[in-house]
């Protein structure tokens, strides 16, 4: 078996985190990078642990330094939207200015493959039932346009310097592993799921339902779910495609089904066995009322294929996590 070494900056976080496990668990060798501005040292428990900075630069040479990685995940980013509308150059500086500080690192110490997460919101406002990788890339905040900026950086180094790079747009990350001791815990949550929980759980307040009078049959907005696990296996299969492959490569991860809030609190309210209190209110900024992915072309080309198949299943896995939470 292939035994490689990887860097995973952002390691600490909720997508990071995960895929440090699948890596242990496939035999990798794994080193984490992160700063811990919004990820967890607990979180770290996989590998080497490595406290620095993408905007340090000199610190990342001291990261390459006397290590040979043979590539790097790249999950460490601003990754609200809302927070890049109140403050786009923040947003740019994490996510642009910090991945051109790692790809620059990268090259001096010569290595020469990177996976990158990005987002759904590199499309904006779909025009289309299943998005697949042919869409438009139009993103409508500057989260999704920070995301789209580091793709096309990533396409020309791979054209000028021969990187290799594989961007995997995640549509809705969710679920846990809670037997492994990780699951999604942001200090100010913002995503559904965990919200619902919370609510559902006693553990948060009324969950507010952001719009209602959406072009969607109950009127509330749809996303696609993958659980985290099989957006970490997407990872491990962009590796080996890496490996065979040139150049820039983009793949959409869903599931190719869409849930509505409403379903995905009904879902919720029969795991826990309580109602979820909820309240309509305002539709949020940016959002999308209909987002769903064709993952055709990762099923085709990674031979990507997810374990989570069904809804019920992935809200139970970050069930399982939440009632594990002191809050
Ligand atoms: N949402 C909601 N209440 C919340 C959090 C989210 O109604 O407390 C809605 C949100 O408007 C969107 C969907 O749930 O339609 C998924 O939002 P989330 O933030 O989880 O992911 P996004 O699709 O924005 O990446």
């Amino acid at each position: 078996m292939l035994v490689l070494n990887i860097l995973v900056c952002g390691g600490a976080g909720y997508i990071g985190s995960h895929m440090c496990h699948w890596l242990q668990a496939h035999g990798h060798s794994v080193a984490v990078l992160d700063n811990l501005s919004t990820g967890h040292r607990e979180a770290v428990r996989w590998g080497e642990f490595i406290r620095a900075d993408l905007q340090d630069r000199s610190s990342l040479d001291q990261v390459f330094a006397g290590r040979s990685y043979d590539a790097v995940m790249h999950f460490a980013a601003s990754s609200l939207v809302g927070d890049s509308v109140r403050d786009p150059v923040a947003t740019y500086q994490n996510n642009v200015t910090g991945t051109l500080n790692l790809l620059e690192a990268m090259r001096r110490h010569g290595v020469g493959r990177l996976v990158f997460s990005s987002s759904a919101a590199v499309f904006g406002e779909p025009r289309a039932d299943l998005v697949d990788e042919l869409h438009p890339l139009e993103p409508i905040n500057p989260y999704g346009a920070s995301k789209r900026m580091v793709e096309r950086i990533l396409a020309d180094a791979a054209a000028s310097y021969g990187l290799r790079a594989v961007a995997l747009r995640y549509f809705n990350a969710a679920g846990a592993l809670a037997g492994a001791g990780i699951g999604e815990a942001h200090a100010c949550e913002t995503h559904l799921i965990p919200n619902v929980l919370r609510s559902a759980g006693g553990s948060g307040p009324k969950l507010s339902v952001f719009g209602n009078d959406y072009p969607t049959p109950d009127g509330t907005c749809i996303r696609d779910y993958v659980h985290v696990a099989d957006l970490a296996s997407a990872h491990g299969l962009a590796i080996e495609y890496m490996l065979a492959h040139e150049g820039f490569h983009a793949f959409n991860l869903g599931s190719e089904a869409g849930y509505s809030v409403m379903e995905i609190i009904a879902t919720a309210a029969d795991i826990v066995g309580r109602a979820v209190p909820f309240e309509f209110a305002a539709r949020r900024a940016g959002d999308p009322a209909r987002l769903v992915a064709s993952s055709a072309k990762a099923e085709r080309l990674l031979g990507w294929k997810r374990d989570w198949t069904d809804l019920r299943s992935i809200i139970e896995s970050a069930w399982q996590w939440h009632r594990q939470q002191p809050y």
